[in-house]
């Protein structure tokens, strides 16, 4: 069985897209409800972490968002 660890500043990559049609949200907070905001439309929301670690597919985690910011051409 998996433990999925989520830490402030990773990227979710989660089952289910926003509206706004983005699946990726950048953690800020973590407790028993974590904080994520999208990273598309900036909207951030408290999910509770048992509902949040079923939606997630992938993450990518602090310091590889960051590497892979630096090579991504906006
Ligand atoms: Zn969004």
């Amino acid at each position: 069985m998996n433990i999925i660890k989520i830490r402030t500043g990773d990227v979710l990559h989660l089952r289910k897209p926003h509206p706004c049609g983005c699946a990726d949200f950048t953690v800020l907070r973590v407790g028993s409800q974590v904080r994520i905001v999208c990273r598309s439309c900036g909207r951030d929301m408290n999910i509770d972490r048992i509902k949040l670690e079923k939606a997630i597919k992938s993450i990518t985690d602090a310091d590889q968002a960051l590497a892979q910011g630096k090579e991504q051409t906006e």
